[in-house]
């Protein structure tokens, strides 16, 4: 695959900071959907493996690819994985209907499709280890919610507190968490290695508890040969418990609001997403917010003023990626909701404050590279600076620099694609394919403004902030920086 050039085309237009996700599915298979939603502007795919064969997605995959070449732009693959999602079965006429009073039994030894409106099957048999008298269970996201009344041998009886129509195959979530089911399940192993296979530039690790869960999927992950990140799902109340070592542990976290907002309820969501956000960002980790953003534009073509506020609040609160669910994979306006987003997004970031920054006043830095970024952030957000280079190979110095906000873009400069690719999640960053001419510094950062200018990045007489490592090509080696003005660089020296 040739390298493609850039993510942008003019220093003129202020680019978008905040990269936007979207899910693939039966309404974006199209290859004429996808070349819009592409150019409509998503940064990051999400392959969803709780939907769709392993067959499915790597043809997703592969077409994501060659539909992001074609239109030279670096468009990350995010494999999410299932997770250990405990479903009801089937019903023997596809949903039912319960009443508020009824008694209703979840019966793990029912087979998965033989469901009544008295008993139907569960995925998983350790559920009636994890619940007693008392416990809540919602199913279908909340829509219906059980309580139970008595475990009998593999019986959990329950009375129904809001009933409504159940279909087949809804989701099981205990109020408050406690499921005790091992977070890789045999699939997600699989799945894990198809990740690897179509080369996923992230891995998005659901229901995880605690590090150990992070550290066991990055393990299998790296094991089955990739290189690509981690992203730990927060849909657990004891994801948040633990969050300080989640986010050490992690590349990424995506604040999942659909199954955390069933496990912890829905009004504790707002200030744990804008916690977590400041805090992911603080540890120089990359946060997602999702779930139910554009809800309503899976129908409509327009989004609600509740869910404008909504992405425009994950903008203001530092989150580095919105993301899409059901808007584009099986919506009737994905397109038109990539937009909505991206117009959004954009108007929230000509505030002040996601633009300059009062981060890290008062804290040491303990690497030389951190020390280098943050210098440069420190001279962007004081200067007349037009751009940023970073000169990298693992796009580490560029995930420095993109926690402090500024309104200055900051290319990540390398020979590498797939760090391209991976940077193309960091809010504020934007991935440029660049070949080392040589191993000569001076000539490098002449190259890399010649390349920005040729790019439309930069003009005559612009500054630019350049970093560099030397010796080249050690990943976490930025070491310096120099501050140039466009067309004054000596030809040879
Ligand atoms: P899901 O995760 O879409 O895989 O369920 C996101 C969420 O729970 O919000
Ligand atoms: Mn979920």
């Amino acid at each position: 695959m040739q390298p493609v050039a850039c993510n942008f085309t003019f220093a003129t237009v202020v680019l978008r900071q905040t990269k936007i996700i979207a899910t693939l599915g039966p309404a974006t298979d199209d290859p004429a959907v996808l070349g819009k939603l592409i150019e409509a502007g998503v940064d990051v795919v999400r392959l969803n493996f709780s939907h769709g064969g392993a067959e499915i997605q790597r043809r997703r995959a592969q077409a994501v690819r060659k539909c992001a070449q074609s239109h030279k732009r670096h468009v990350g693959v995010l494999v999410d994985l299932q997770g250990p999602k405990v479903r009801i079965g089937r019903f023997r006429d596809g949903s039912i209907d319960l009443q508020e009073g009824d008694n209703f039994i979840l019966d793990a030894e029912l087979p998965l499709d033989q469901g009544t409106g008295e008993r139907v099957g569960i995925t998983y048999k350790g559920l009636v280890e994890d619940v007693r008298r008392g416990t809540t269970l919602l199913l279908d996201d909340g829509h219906i919610v059980l309580w139970v009344d008595q475990v009998r041998g593999l019986e959990v009886c329950c009375r129904v507190v809001n009933g409504g129509e159940l279909a087949d195959s809804k989701g099981i979530n205990l109020q408050g968490g406690g499921l005790s089911a091992e977070v890789l399940s045999e699939k997600d192993r699989a799945d894990i290695i198809t990740a690897a296979e179509i080369e996923a530039d992230y891995l998005g690790v659901s229901f995880i508890r605690s590090a150990a869960d992070v550290n066991e999927a990055r393990e299998l992950f790296h094991g089955a040969g990739a290189s690509g990140g981690v992203v730990a799902k927060i849909e657990r109340a004891e994801a948040v418990d633990a969050i300080d070592e989640i986010i050490e542990a992690t590349d990424a976290i995506m604040i999942a609001r659909g199954d955390l907002g069933v496990e912890i309820g829905d009004a504790a969501l707002p200030p744990i997403q804008k916690r977590i956000i400041k805090r992911t960002r603080e540890c120089n980790k990359v946060a997602i917010t999702a779930t139910q953003m554009m809800e309503s534009m899976i129908k409509s073509a327009i989004p609600t003023r509740a869910e404008v506020s909504d992405v425009a609040n994950a903008v203001l609160d530092g989150t580095d990626a919105v993301m899409l669910s059901a808007e584009t994979a099986i919506g009737n306006h994905p397109v038109a909701a990539v937009s909505a987003m991206d117009r959004v997004c954009r108007e929230t970031e000509k505030q002040h404050e996601t633009r300059w920054s009062r981060e890290r006043r008062d804290i040491a830095f303990e690497r030389v590279d951190e020390a280098i970024a943050m210098a440069v952030m420190y001279s962007a957000n004081h200067m007349p600076v037009r751009a940023i280079a970073a000169l990298t190979e693992s796009g580490a110095t560029a995930l420095w620099m993109s926690r402090v906000s500024s309104a200055v873009p900051i290319y990540a400069m390398t020979p590498h694609e797939q760090t391209c690719r991976k940077v193309a999640l960091f809010r504020g960053v934007y991935p440029v394919s660049f070949v080392l001419p040589g191993t000569d510094p001076a000539q490098i950062m002449r190259q890399a403004v010649d390349t920005l200018r040729s790019l439309g990045a930069v003009r005559e007489a612009d500054l630019v902030i350049l970093t560099i490592g030397e010796p080249l090509q050690a990943p976490g080696g930025t070491n310096s920086m120099r501050i140039v003005r466009v067309g004054t660089l000596p030809n040879k020296n």
